[in-house]
């Protein structure tokens, strides 16, 4: 009856199904665990009516035409005529992020702010983007200061935060990655396209998959319908000869044999204030004091009004551990850890109908745009195989 099993309704798998739909690939059955599609992009109005993100702050962001042609036949945009722009709580104040010519003056003050501006853009050039590793270079001892900043007051602490690193573990490669920017540029990506989608995304999760040829059925673990053995796949034990598409974790799938892959997870504390305005932000980082690392406020994310009090969540990194309830967000990517997710890859080497698609199924941090790009691109190959 069906063509083609998708195992979990999240970006990646929602964009393949339709895509596969749509090319005319047959029925698509969807597997989804949890009580409801959209992945970790889910979003719904809370007990006041404030659009909440479930599982953190989502900001769609592409430079690619064809990806934001593509989902908007399924939503319209609220896109944020700054950019998306995100501040630093530090000693107090809030300055932007990543550092800036504007955050060099909000720190050092106007006066050695204009000197130590001069000095960036006489060094490395105006508009450019320096690493702090880079700057630490410099023969200016004023300059190596700025880096230092920037280190200890941006990064350290909210590096050791997110990751739980001590700063011994923190390696000088992603050190010298964090950037200064010699520009007056506040935005947080630099993407042409920021935004969310107006109504939020969890309808435009239902646009893509409201397809005659597309079956969803939410509460489903697929392990318990989908088998893999050395012969090929069984769907509800009969052999099943189309394609699979599983985005979920491939650890999990063989039931952690070789050991769990690491990831770092996060506890999400929302509240509801009964005031007008938290923040005044859509998201403060605090790279320097608390146990958590970030707030947001929903009502500057999604641009949405006429609500009464507003709603923020704080984020609270831990270890994943496997435990019922906890989610796995995002893959420590060591060659220790690739190395272990590669030894489940070959589990999977000799099912060339089974595909792994997404962030926890190849193990990457994948952004949602990719995501869309990657869904794509996987249904365009299996189409053209069966051609
Ligand atoms: C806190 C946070 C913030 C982020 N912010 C941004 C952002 O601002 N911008 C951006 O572009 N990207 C962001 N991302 C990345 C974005 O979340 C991912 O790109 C996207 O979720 C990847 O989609 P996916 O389909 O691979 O995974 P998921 O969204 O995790 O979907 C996988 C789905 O599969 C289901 N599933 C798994 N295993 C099974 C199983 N065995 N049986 C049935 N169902 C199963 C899961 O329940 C889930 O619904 C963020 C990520 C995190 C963690």
């Amino acid at each position: 009856m069906y063509q083609t099993i998708v195992i979990g309704a999240g970006i990646a798998g929602a964009v393949a199904a339709r895509a596969l739909a749509e090319a005319g690939g047959g029925k698509v059955l969807v597997l989804e665990r949890r009580g409801h599609i959209g992945g970790n992009c889910y979003d719904r109005p809370d007990e006041y009516g404030i659009l909440v993100h479930e599982y953190g702050p989502h900001i769609f962001h592409t430079n690619d035409e064809g990806v934001f042609k593509y989902l908007s036949r399924f939503t319209e945009w609220y896109l944020y005529p700054q950019g998306h722009q995100v501040v630093a709580k530090v000693d107090g104040g809030l300055i932007p992020i990543p550092f800036n010519l504007n955050t060099l003056h909000l720190v050092y003050g106007e006066e050695k702010g204009s000197v130590l501006e001069k000095k960036l853009i006489d060094a490395y050039g105006e508009g450019s983007r320096v690493g702090i590793l880079e700057l630490k270079k410099s023969e200016d001892a004023d300059i190596r200061q700025i880096a230092e900043f920037v280190y200890e007051n941006v990064f350290l602490r909210y590096t050791m935060k997110q990751w739980g690193q001590t700063p011994e573990e923190i390696s000088p490669e992603v050190t010298g990655r964090v950037p200064v920017l010699i520009s007056r540029d506040n935005r947080y990506f630099q993407d042409r396209y920021q935004g969310v989608p107006r109504d939020g995304f969890t309808p435009m999760f239902e646009k893509l998959l409201a397809h005659e040829d597309i079956e969803v059925q939410l509460g489903v673990e697929a392990k318990e319908r989908v088998t893999l053995t050395e012969g090929g796949i069984l769907l509800d034990g009969e052999a099943f000869r189309g394609n699979v598409i599983f985005t979920g974790a491939l650890d999990e799938l063989f039931d952690c044999r070789f050991g769990r892959l690491p990831y770092r997870s996060l506890r999400f504390d929302f509240e509801h204030l009964d005031k007008n305005d938290f923040q005044g932000h859509s998201v403060v980082n605090y790279t320097v004091s608390e146990d958590f690392t970030r707030i947001t406020e929903f009502q500057y994310l999604t641009g949405q009004t006429g609500c009464s009090g507003t709603t923020i969540v704080r984020e609270y990194p831990f270890a994943y551990s496997g435990t019922a309830g906890e989610i796995p967000y995002y893959a420590i990517l060591d060659e220790e850890n690739k190395m272990l997710y590669e030894k489940y890859r070959g589990l999977t080497d000799g099912l060339p109908n089974f595909h792994l698609l997404g962030r926890l199924a190849e193990y990457k941090y994948y952004n949602m745009d990719v995501m869309v790009r990657g869904a794509l691109t996987l249904a365009e190959r299996i189409m053209e195989e069966k051609r």
